[in-house]
């Protein structure tokens, strides 16, 4: 595995891959690799010539008061998953090659990127969509694959690459799980073990959500349901969103619609999780 971590040796390597006629999948991620994410590498695998992984904890993407400075790295051990999992390419630039002196671009996808997460962290996903711009026009790649754990961030990338004419073909792999139903995320760590062992009532939270929802059950009682599940964890310490939404505009749904996006947002102690599941009925 190539790793580059100057963006013009990125671009100039892209560049010549595609001249050889090869495509290149794109994974972009913060490091702190797990099974999700071994997962998007294999999909890419399988649909590219060239898979380019990306590991940036992306400054931009993180509040002030969030966990940018403690977010986990561990390169080395990236490194040999990514060797495992058969990537071609690692991009791993650092913050100020990625954000230099006077950088004062960011891209804001309106109305979506307002609701649900986006509610709770101020401005997370302007850094997210410059961020992935950013990457979009070092590796050029010709698929890009993303996690449908962060769905609201999938949606808003698909819009991006859409309104702004993009070329890169965004794909949304569904979520890795652990034995419990708990969605896989660089975050777990943080836990405890007895919040670990508690963060599977988000998923069951989902599940029991998803039966209501294919019952027939409006949409306000399948919320109402959900929350109460959440709040009787006492180690959940704040239940920022759960309930049932329009997969397209994130909206909270209120009549019986034929595609349901369930999803759920809480924090235990420091640690926030998110997860989701869609419905079709
Ligand atoms: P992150 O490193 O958390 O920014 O995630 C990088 C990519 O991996 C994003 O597209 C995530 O949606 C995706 N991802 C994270 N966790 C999972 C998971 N459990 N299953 C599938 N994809 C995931």
């Amino acid at each position: 595995m190539e790793i580059i971590r100057t963006p013009r040796i990125m671009k100039e390597t892209s560049k010549r891959l595609l001249t050889q006629g090869k495509t290149l999948g794109l994974v972009p991620t913060m490091g702190a690799l797990h099974g999700g994410h071994l997962f998007l590498f294999k999909v890419a695998k399988g649909e590219n010539d060239v898979v380019v992984a990306s590991i940036f904890v992306n400054p931009a993407q993180f509040g002030p008061s969030e966990d940018f400075d403690k977010y986990p790295k561990d390169l080395e051990s990236d490194i040999m998953k990514l060797e495992s999992a058969g990537a071609d390419i690692l991009f791993v630039p650092e913050v100020p090659a990625m954000y230099p002196e006077g950088f004062s671009t960011y891209i804001g996808v309106r109305g979506l990127s307002d609701r649900l997460c986006g509610a709770f962290r101020p401005g997370h996903f302007e850094g997210v969509a410059t961020v992935v711009c950013k990457f979009f026009n070092l590796a050029l790649p010709t698929r890009a694959y993303f996690g449908q754990k962060d769905f609201q961030q999938a949606q808003i990338i698909k819009r991006m690459t859409k309104d702004l004419n993009m070329s890169v073909e965004c794909i949304t792999c569904a979520t890795v799980r652990e034995n419990d139903g708990l969605a896989m995320s660089s975050r777990n760590r943080y836990l405890s073990p007895e919040e670990r062992e508690a963060a599977a009532v988000v998923y069951k939270s989902l599940k029991s959500a998803a039966h209501m929802v294919k019952d027939g059950v409006m949409p306000a009682s399948v919320t109402e349901h959900m929350n109460v599940m959440l709040k009787s964890e006492p180690l959940v310490s704040e239940v920022q969103y759960a309930g049932v939404y329009n997969p397209e505009t994130f909206e909270e749904s209120v009549l019986p619609e034929k595609k349901y996006l369930l999803a759920v947002a809480v924090k235990m102690g420091n640690t926030r999780l998110i997860d989701n599941i869609l419905v079709e009925i």
